[in-house]
C-alpha cells in the first residue's frame, strides 16, 4: 500500500515538474538531504567511503602522493582534499575514514584553519572514523600481538587529535576472517560492530537463503558471549549495488534531471534504486539495509559521487517507496539494534575463503615466506626494545622506536605481510623495517649501556653503540661474534629475555677459533660446544651477505658456537667467551660421523630425554621416543611439492599469490642414496639431511629439551620445467585423528578444524587440498585416545591434516602464473647479488614434540611464547676481568624475587609520551586448556615495577584509548536466535589501588596505563 501511494505521489510530482518545466527557465534545484530514519519503511543507508590500501599495486608513499599512476591512477591526497570540501558544502553528508595510515600523511600537511574545520567536521558526526587501525590488518597471517599495537597506534593518534573513539570494525577486504578479530580486534577494543564483504560463497549462499549475513559472533570460547560482537557480511562486495558507482570515469548512469538536457531519467533511475534496495532488503533482516558507496581509491572527485547521492536522496524520497539517507555503519548499527531484533550466532572463524569454485584464498598463507618471517621477527623485536626503551627512559630526542612502530603497523596490512602485493612494494615494507630495525638497534644499544653500567649518564651525543647486534644470525652472519679473541679481547654476550619467566635455553653464535672457552654471569666456566658450519650453510652465508649488504662476509666462521644460557625475567645474564689458555680446557668439537650399516638398520640421535631414531639406509625419521613421560611414537618427516596450476583466467584459475590450486603433488626424494651426517656433542645432536640441491635440513636435538626443531632452508626452487612449485613439510604419525586438527587463530586461540567439513554449511568440495587448508602462526596439533603430536612454526604459514595422523605445512612457494585476482604479477620471488639474480632461498624452524595427551599445552604455550620472543643478543669486547670487575652482568627489571606465572605474558611495556606506561598482560590459555595452567591468575604491579611508586593504575580497553569501565557501560546488548549454550565466563575483578594485584582469566589480556610518581631509571 505504502509503495503504491509513493508511486502515485511520484508520477504526480514528475508531471508537475514537466508542467512546470514547459512554463519557467530551469532554475537551481535545492536537493533535500536531510532525512533521517523513517520507520516502517525500508531504509537505505549509504555509506559513502574510499578503501585505499596502504601500499599493493604502488607503495603507501605512492598512493599517498598519486605517483607511479601509469600503474593506478590513485592518489589518496586528493580523496582527502575532494572529500572535505564536499562535507563542508552540505552538512548532511557524511563519509567515514579508515587508514590512519594515510589520514596522518594527510593531516600533518594541513594549515590550523582547515584543521579546525576538519575538526568540526569530526564532531558534528560528519567524518566519522572507524575501523582506525594505521591500516586495514590482514586476519590470516598476522600476529595478535601487531594486530594490537597498529591498532592501538591509530586509536591514540584519533584519540589524541580528535577525542573520537571509533566504534566500528571495517574490515571490508581481508580474504576471510579469525576469531581473534571479531573478539579481540572487536569486542575488547569496544566496538559496537564490525562489517566485511569476503566469506566463502557456498557460506554466502546460504546465508542469503537464511537471512543470515547478519550474525553475533562469538570468536572465543572462552571468553565467549563476554566478547560477542554484532557482525554484517556484505550480499555481494564492499562496493555499491550495479549501476551506483559515480567516480569520474565509472559507467553507472548519472541521475539527469534537467529537462533541458536529453536523456532525462530521474523515474528510471529512481526504479533502479527501488528495485536493487528490495533485492537486498529480500536477504536481510529490519528495514535497514546498508549500501557502500565506494570502492578501492574512490573520491578522488568526491563532488562526483556526492552530486549523485544527493539526488538519489532527493528523489527516491519524493517517490517514498524506500527511504534514502546519508548514514555511517555506526548509525546503522544503532538502527539495527533498536530493532531489537534476534540473530544467529555465529562460532568459530571464516577461513578458509573460496570466492568460487576451485579458488581457495589458502596460498597466501604462506606467500612470501622471508617477508613474513621478517615481520614476526621485528615483531618479537619491537616488544624487546619497548621494554629497554622503558627501562632506560624515553628521550624527546635521538633514537625511539616508533619508526620501527610505525613500519610494523603498516607491515599488517592485507595486501603487506599477506604477500599478495607488486614485488616493488613487497621491499619498500622490508625497506621500512629494516629503518625502524636500524633506529631500535641503537635504542637497545645504549639502554644495555646504561643497564650494565658502562655509562652512567646517557646522552644521545656518545652513543656510538657499545653493543652490536646480529641480524643476520640465521644465515651464521656476525662479525663481533667471528672476531679473533686475545688475552686482551674476549667477546662479552649479552642476551636479554623479554618474557615474564626465567628462561634457559642454548643459543648459538658463529665462531673462527676452535679452542674457546665460555663463561657464564658469574664468571665460572660452562659446557659449550662446536658444531662444524655445513658447506649447505657457509654458501647461504656466502650469497646473502653479499646481497643484503652488498659486500663479502668480512670474517670467516667456521664454527657454530653453542652453550646453555639462564636468563631471568625481563632482564639480561652476561656470558664470556675467551680464547682457551693451551692448558685449560676448552669447547669440545662435536664428533661428526655418517651412521653405518647394523643389525637393527636405525641408529638413535639425542643426549636428553628426547631420542630420534632414524633408519641408515634411507636416512628416514621412524621414531620419536621420550623416556621421562614413556612416549614413543612412529614419526615420519618427509617433503614434497605441488605443481602449480597454470591457468590464465578465472575459469582456467592458476596458482599464484593469493589463490593455491595445485595440479599435482610430487614427494621429495634424493636421488640415489644421500646418506645423513651427524653431529653429536654434550648439549646437542644434529642430524643434516639434504635430499637435492635445493632443500637442505638440520634437525636438532638438545640435550635439555623435549622437542625437536627443524630447520629447513630451501631454494631456489627451480621452475625451468615451466612449472611453479609450492614446497610442503609433511610430518606423519600414527595417530588415528578422525579428521580432526588444531590451528592457532592469530598465534592465540586454537580452533577445532575437521577436514572436508565447515560448521556452518554442507561443504560441497572442489579442492580437496587447498580447501583443507588453513592459516597458521603458532602451531598446529593433532590428538588421539593417548596422545598429542604438535608442531610450531616461526612466521605465518598454511598447513593442514589431509591424512589422518599427518600434519602438513606450506613452507615456500615459487609460481610462474598471476591468479588473476589483481596483483597482476607472478609470485616468483628472487634475491640478487648485483644483476645476478636467483629464486628466492628461505630458511626457518619448525619446532615438533609428541606429548600424552592432555599435556601439549604446555609446550604449545610457554614454548611458543619463547619463539615468539627469543632472546636479544648484544655483542661487546673487553678484557674479561675488566668487564666483570665494572659492570653488572645480571639484570631483572622486576622484582628479583619475583617472577610471572608461567600463563601469563607481558605483551606490551613500553613508556609513552609524557612518562606514563602502557602495560599489557595475556593470559596464554584458553579455558580447559591445562589442568593447572588454564586457571585464574594474579599479577604483582608492585613487584614488575620494584624501584618505583605506582601512584594511579587505569584499566584501559584493548587499544588504550578508553577506560574499560566505560566500554562496559555502553556495550550493545544483543539478542541471539535460539538458546545458544551460555557458559560461565570468568574473568579477573578490578584492580584494588592499594594491593596493585591483576587478576587474568583464561584468554584474558588486560591493558593499562600507569602513572609513578617518578619516574628514573633502574640503574640510577
Ligand atoms: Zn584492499
Amino acid at each position: 500500500m505504502q509503495m503504491q501511494i509513493g508511486k502515485l505521489i511520484f508520477t504526480v510530482a514528475a508531471i508537475l515538474a514537466g508542467l512546470w518545466l514547459t512554463r519557467v527557465e530551469p532554475k537551481y534545484i535545492a536537493y533535500n538531504t536531510t532525512s533521517g530514519i523513517v520507520p516502517d519503511i525500508i531504509n537505505v543507508h549509504l555509506v559513502p567511503h574510499s578503501h585505499d590500501d596502504v601500499g599493493w599495486l604502488k607503495t603507501v608513499d605512492q598512493y599517498f602522493v598519486g605517483a607511479n599512476n601509469s600503474i593506478r591512477g590513485a592518489c589518496v591526497q586528493n580523496v582527502l582534499d575532494s572529500v572535505i570540501a564536499a562535507l563542508l558544502d552540505d552538512k548532511n553528508r557524511k563519509f567515514i575514514y579508515v587508514e590512519m595510515a594515510f589520514f596522518q600523511r594527510w593531516w600533518r600537511q594541513q594549515s590550523e584553519t582547515l584543521k579546525t574545520k576538519v575538526k568540526e567536521l569530526v564532531n558534528s558526526g560528519q567524518l566519522e572514523f572507524i575501523n582506525g587501525g594505521m591500516c586495514m590488518h590482514d586476519e590470516a597471517t598476522t600476529h595478535y600481538i601487531d594486530l594490537i599495537d597498529q591498532t592501538t597506534l591509530g586509536h591514540r593518534f584519533i584519540e589524541s587529535e580528535f577525542g573520537q573513539k571509533p566504534r566500528v570494525g571495517w574490515q571490508i577486504d581481508p580474504f576471510g576472517h579469525s576469531a581473534v578479530q571479531a573478539y579481540l580486534l572487536g569486542a575488547e577494543l569496544g566496538f559496537d560492530s564490525l562489517y566485511f564483504a569476503r566469506i566463502d560463497y557456498q557460506d554466502r549462499a546460504k546465508r542469503k537463503d537464511e537471512k543470515a549475513l547478519e550474525v553475533i559472533w562469538r570468536g572465543s570460547r572462552s571468553l565467549s558471549s563476554s566478547s560477542q560482537i554484532f557482525t554484517g557480511i556484505f550480499p555481494i562486495h564492499y562496493d555499491p549495488p550495479d549501476g551506483f558507482t559515480f567516480e569520474i570515469n565509472d559507467v553507472s548512469p548519472p541521475i539527469q534531471d534537467d529537462d533541458m538536457l536529453f536523456d532525462y531519467n530521474v523515474e528510471e533511475r529512481v526504479n533502479d534504486f527501488v528495485a536493487a534496495a528490495l533485492l537486498q532488503a529480500n536477504v536481510t533482516r529490519t528495514n535497514h539495509i546498508m549500501w557502500t558507496m565506494g570502492t578501492d581509491f574512490r573520491y578522488q572527485y568526491a563532488a562526483s559521487w556526492f552530486r549523485q547521492m544527493d539526488k538519489f536522496i532527493h528523489y527516491v524520497n519524493m517517490d517514498g517507496r524506500v527511504n534514502a539517507l546519508y548514514s555511517t555503519p555506526s548509525i546503522y548499527t544503532d538502527a539495527k539494534h533498536a530493532a531489537n531484533e534476534q540473530w544467529p550466532l555465529k562460532t568459530g572463524d571464516f577461513f578458509p575463503y573460496a570466492d568460487r569454485e576451485n579458488a581457495y584464498w589458502t596460498g597466501y598463507f604462506t606467500s612470501r615466506p622471508a617477508l613474513k618471517r621478517y615481520v614476526r621477527e621485528m615483531s618479537g623485536y619491537f616488544l624487546a626494545a619497548r621494554q629497554l626503551e622503558f627501562f632506560k627512559g624515553r628521550n624527546s630526542s635521538g633514537p625511539s622506536t616508533d619508526a620501527l612502530a610505525d613500519a610494523l603497523a603498516i607491515a599488517q596490512h592485507h595486501d603487506a605481510v599477506s604477500g599478495t602485493e607488486r614485488q616493488h612494494v613487497a621491499s619498500d615494507y622490508a625497506l621500512r623495517l629494516s629503518i625502524g630495525y636500524k633506529e631500535a638497534e641503537k635504542v637497545v644499544a645504549s639502554s644495555l649501556a646504561l643497564l650494565t653500567g658502562l655509562r652512567l649518564n646517557m646522552t644521545y651525543e656518545d652513543s656510538i653503540p657499545e653493543f652490536q647486534q646480529c641480524p643476520l644470525l640465521n644465515i651464521s652472519y656476525c662479525p663481533p661474534s667471528e672476531a679473533n679473541l686475545t688475552d686482551e679481547k674476549s667477546l662479552i654476550i649479552i642476551a636479554y629475555n623479554a618474557l615474564g619467566w626465567k628462561r634457559k635455553e642454548v643459543i648459538r653464535i658463529p665462531v673462527s677459533s676452535e679452542s674457546l672457552i665460555v663463561l657464564d654471569s658469574a664468571g665460572k666456566e660452562i659446557e659449550s660446544q662446536l658444531l662444524p658450519l655445513s658447506n649447505a650453510s657457509l654458501r647461504t652465508r656466502t650469497y646473502h651477505v653479499k646481497a643484503h649488504l652488498r659486500r663479502s662476509a668480512s670474517s670467516l666462521a667456521r664454527y657454530w658456537l653453542a652453550f646453555s644460557v639462564t636468563v631471568p625475567p625481563l632482564g639480561f645474564s652476561t656470558y664470556v667467551v675467551s680464547s682457551a689458555k693451551k692448558t685449560e680446557s676448552s669447547s669440545i668439537i662435536s664428533t661428526q660421523f655418517t651412521p653405518e650399516e647394523n643389525i637393527n638398520n636405525t641408529f638413535e640421535v639425542g643426549q636428553g630425554n628426547l631420542k630420534l631414531l632414524y633408519t641408515v639406509d634411507e636416512g628416514k625419521l621412524t621414531r620419536y621416543i621420550n623416556k621421562r613421560n614413556s612416549i614413543a611414537a612412529y614419526a615420519e618427516q618427509s617433503y614434497s611439492y605441488y605443481s602449480g596450476y597454470n591457468g590464465t583466467d578465472r575459469v582456467f584459475q592458476a596458482s599464484g599469490a593469493y589463490v593455491f590450486r595445485p595440479n599435482a603433488t610430487f614427494p621429495i626424494k634424493p636421488e640415489g642414496k644421500v646418506p645423513l651426517t651427524v653431529l653429536s656433542g654434550p648439549i646437542l645432536d644434529e642430524v643434516h639431511h639434504q635430499p637435492n640441491t635445493w632443500l637442505h635440513q638440520v634437525t636438532r636435538v638438545y640435550k635439555e629439551k623435549e622437542h625437536a626443531e627443524v630447520e629447513f632452508t630451501i631454494g631456489p626452487i627451480p621452475v625451468d620445467d615451466g612449472f611453479g612449485k609450492e614446497i610442503t613439510a609433511q610430518i606423519i604419525t600414527s595417530l588415528s585423528t578422525n579428521k580432526t586438527f588444531y590451528t592457532d587463530s592469530n598465534g592465540r586461540d586454537f580452533i577445532k578444524r575437521i577436514r572436508d567439513h565447515r560448521s556452518d554449511w554442507d561443504l560441497e568440495i572442489h579442492q580437496p587440498i587447498a580447501g583443507n587448508y588453513y592459516p597458521i602462526n603458532l602451531g598446529i596439533y593433532l590428538e588421539d585416545e593417548s596422545m598429542e603430536v604438535s608442531v610450531l612454526v616461526d612466521r605465518a604459514v598454511g598447513g593442514s591434516s589431509l591424512v589422518d595422523g599427518q600434519i602438513e605445512l606450506m613452507l615456500h612457494r615459487r609460481l610462474l602464473n598471476d591468479d588473476a585476482r589483481g596483483v597482476g604479477e607472478a609470485l616468483n620471488e628472487e634475491a640478487c647479488v648485483l644483476d645476478n639474480c636467483k629464486g628466492l632461498t628461505i630458511q626457518g624452524k619448525l619446532f615438533m614434540r609428541i606429548d600424552p595427551r592432555g599435556e601439549g599445552a604446555k609446550w604449545r604455550r610457554t614454548f611458543g611464547q619463547e619463539v615468539y620472543s627469543p632472546l636479544l643478543l648484544a655483542f661487546s669486547e673487553e678484557e674479561i676481568n675488566k668487564w666483570m670487575g665494572s659492570h653488572i652482568t645480571m639484570f631483572s627489571g622486576i622484582d628479583p624475587s619475583y617472577t610471572l606465572p608461567n600463563n601469563i605474558a607481558v605483551i606490551t611495556l613500553q613508556e609513552l609520551v609524557g612518562g606514563k606506561v602502557l602495560l599489557r598482560l595475556a593470559h596464554l590459555y584458553e579455558v580447559g586448556e591445562d589442568k593447572d595452567y588454564s586457571v585464574l591468575t594474579s599479577v604483582e604491579l608492585k613487584k614488575l615495577f620494584p624501584d618505583k611508586k605506582i601512584i594511579k593504575v587505569t584499566e584501559m580497553n584493548l587499544s588504550a584509548n578508553q577506560e574499560r569501565r566505560k566500554v562496559e557501560k555502553k556495550r550493545l546488548d544483543w539478542k541471539v536466535e535460539g538458546i545458544p549454550e551460555e557458559l560461565t565466563v570468568v574473568k579477573g575483578g578490578v584492580v584494588d589501588p592499594v594491593k596493585l594485584v591483576v587478576e587474568l582469566a583464561p584468554m584474558e589480556i588486560r591493558t593499562f596505563v600507569i602513572e609513578f610518581d617518578y619516574l628514573k631509571t633502574f640503574a640510577s
